[in-house]
Parts: C-alpha cells; structure tokens; sequence
C-alpha cells in the first residue's frame, strides 16, 4: 500500500513547538499573498537551508518573541493587512479560514493570536521529518514542505498497516513533536483523499473495496489535479462529486488524455511510483511487540526484522556499514549496541551481524523485551576501494545469491524465502 502523510496545519503546529502556551488556542499565521511556498501546486519543493533566503521575511523577525504579532501586520496607518497562511483547529472551528484577510479573521475570532511566519524553521523541521520518515519506510517522496508519501509495499504486510501507521504517526509527535494524519490506499491519490478523512491526527485506510464508498459524496475539486477549468467543466456536465464522476465515465474520457487519465486516478486504476529525491542516510526497522520472554522467539523475530530490512536495503541497492541493534525492556529498561564493518552486503551475513548484535545487546536476560530495532547507517558504493578486501570474492558469490533471491521476494512477496532459523 501506499501512504501520505500530512502535518496538522503545519504552520501553526510549528510554531507551538516553538511556543507551547499556544496549544489549544486559535493561531494562525499571517503571510504575504505572494509567497510561493504556499501554493498548493508547487510540487518539488526543496527544503534547502543554505538558500532559503528568498522565503526568510527577516522583516518580521524582530516580532518572534512577542505573544502576539499582529502588528508586524500592520501598515503606517495602522491598518491589518495581509492574509493567514494556516489557522489552527480552534480558529476554524469559529469559521477562519486560509487564505482569508487577517482583519476579516479577527472580526470571526476577537481572540485569534496572529503570528509571524518563521521558514527557517518551518524548513528545519520539514527536514527533520523527512529524515526520520526516511529511516523507517525504505521509499519516501516529499511532495511539499508538509507533505510526503511512502510505498509500503513488500515493506509492512496489509494486514499490519494499521497498526504501522498508528504507530508511526505516535512516533512522530513523540520524536518530531509535529501532529501529522496519514492515509493509506492501493494508489498514492487515494492515499491523499483518505488523509483529509483523517485529519486532524488521525489515520485512515481506505481498502479497494471501500473505494466508491469513500468516494462518493467528496466534492470533486476536492481531488489533487482537478483544478478551476475542470471543475467548470465537471460542473457543467452535472458532475459535482467524486461519486458521480466516476459513473460517468465516457463523458469523462471523452474530453481528451488529461480527463482520461483523471478518470483512472480517481477510480484508483492508475497510479505513480513514489519518487524519493534526496539521499537517506541511514534505514532502520522496528517493532513494539507484546512483552516477550522466550530468548528462542526474541532470536526468531530478530531474523525476521532482519529480513525485511535486507529486503529494503538491496530495493535500495546502498551498502550499509555501521549498524545497530537497540532493546527496550519492560521498566524503562534499554540496551543497545552497534559494529561498523565495510563489507558488500550480503543477506546471510547481516542475519548474523544481527544476531551478534541481539546477543551483544540482551543485558538484561531476566526482563521481558518490548521493542527491538535495526538500523543501518553510513552507506557506501559497492566498489573494490571503499570495501575491505577481506573475503572479498566469496562475499560476490553470495550477494549473487543475494540479489536472485531478491529477485523472487519482489515477484512473489517477502515471506516466500525464509531462513531456516527462522522456522
Ligand atoms: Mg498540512
């Protein structure tokens, strides 16, 4: 399955990590109506630290500090201007919304606390998330400066997706601080539709099954891609909905390629592979699980993590050398160990690098385990040079084998090969 995630109006919830006492007030954040970042259509935005220049109004820094920054929106007459870029829950529950004039917002909402935008650290933590989205789902793409997508598949079986993106979103507030929704589909635009289902902080899955269900009373322009000219069009052949396009399908198809292609997105027939842009640094895999005991069933499904893992890390095609292995007890209790080793990658031995560092790490052999994580970092390109020279030619053979394994998980799923350990 596909995901997307969402931050929570990403503006406001930024500025409350900055600020706490703003949590559970109306907020929104002013802007200029000329930025770019806003745009809803600027796909590929790059979050860049060096050269973000052009998005830093330093104008309105010397306001950060103050509780509220309504007059950094004030002209020499002393007249609001501007418009908001994001509004928190609580304002929009009063009838705010984006994009409105802050003068017209504050006359909805007398108590609205208008702040300054702040993009460097809007961008700071845009890529802190990407990174920590990046170690835990093997393809991530960055749609925008709040939004990203994952393929999950051959990753986390269907039927735990539930459970992965609950947990994956938790983990996002608790390490980001950020409150972001996320959804999950068999296409990467349903995936969008069913995260503005979830929001706020929440997750849907929208199964195929499902899809005319979900689908149809979602106001047509609703859709990414069904933009002002479609819509009149859409509108003009009675179709208001998402339901009824999709019942209308040679009218549809009949307006050209672009409509066609429309038809197949919003019927969750046609798809695009998620693009990752950036380099990752670092891929890792990890479970909570029920308290566990059995030293034997711990080894067990260290294997399986690992095979997993391996999976992602040849779909990746890096080469790994410095990888850790963490344990979380039962009463707070942690351990955790790591080796570096240059080496081509082969799936025999990072099962055994493993488990290794499984007995390494397991201190504490009279508490029950929780948690267990892998992750595998400071990658390096498969050359003779960068590698240690050190069974070097038995290591090709087997990451032969490696990759014809590979080959038959990618067609037939990931449990088709096992380990005998694992058995
Ligand atoms: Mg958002």
């Amino acid at each position: 399955m596909k995901i997307h995630i969402d931050i929570d109006c990403f503006f406001v919830s930024a500025t409350r990590i900055l600020h706490p006492e703003l949590e559970n007030k109306p907020v929104a954040i002013g802007g200029r109506s000329d930025t770019k970042i806003f745009n809803k259509d600027a796909k590929k935005q790059t979050v860049n630290f060096e050269n973000s220049g052009s998005f830093v109004p330093t104008f309105y820094k010397a306001y950060e500090e103050s509780d509220d920054d309504l007059d950094a929106f004030k002209d020499e007459n002393g007249k609001v201007r501007g418009i908001l870029t994001t509004s928190s829950y609580e304002a929009r529950a009063t009838g705010v919304k984006t994009t409105m004039r802050i003068d017209e917002a504050l006359r909805l909402c007398p108590n609205l606390i208008i702040k300054a935008p702040n993009m460097t650290h809007y961008q700071k933590l845009s890529h802190e998330l990407h990174e920590f989205l990046s170690s835990k789902i093997p393809l991530v793409e960055q749609a925008s400066i709040d939004e990203f997508y994952g393929d999950l598949s051959g990753w986390v079986e269907d039927q735990d997706i539930p459970n992965f993106i609950k947990e994956l979103k938790d983990e996002i507030k608790r390490v980001v601080k950020l409150p972001v929704s996320i959804g999950a589909a068999k296409t990467r635009y349903i995936a969008k539709l069913a995260t503005t289902a979830a929001k706020p902080f929440g997750c849907k899955i929208i199964q195929p099954s499902q899809l005319h269900d979900f689908i149809k009373e979602i106001p047509a322009a609703e859709f990414a891609g069904i933009g002002k000219s479609m819509k009149a069009r859409l509108n003009s052949a009675q179709i208001h909905t998402l339901g009824e396009l999709v019942h209308r399908r040679g009218t549809v198809e009949s307006w050209g390629p672009y409509a066609k292609d429309l038809y197949q997105r919003v019927s969750g027939l046609s798809d695009a592979p998620i693009q990752t842009q950036t380099k990752r640094k670092s891929i890792g895999i990890s479970r909570t699980i029920e308290p566990l005991f059995c030293r034997d069933e711990l080894k067990r499904r260290v294997h399986v993590l690992a095979r997993h893992l391996s999976f992602a890390i040849l779909k990746l095609e890096v080469i790994p050398t410095v990888f850790h292995l963490s344990i979380h007890y039962e009463m707070n209790q942690k351990s955790h160990k790591n080796i570096s080793l240059s080496e081509i990658f082969t799936e025999k031995k990072f099962h055994s690098i493993c488990i290794d560092l499984l007995e390494q790490a397991d201190i504490q052999k009279r508490l029950h385990v929780i948690r267990v994580s892998i992750n595998c970092s400071s990658f390096t390109r498969d050359s003779r040079k960068e590698l240690s020279l050190i069974g070097f030619n038995d290591d090709k053979k087997m990451q032969s084998l490696t990759k014809e394994s590979q080959k038959i998980r990618e067609k037939y799923g990931l449990d088709i090969l096992k380990w005998g350990s694992e058995l």
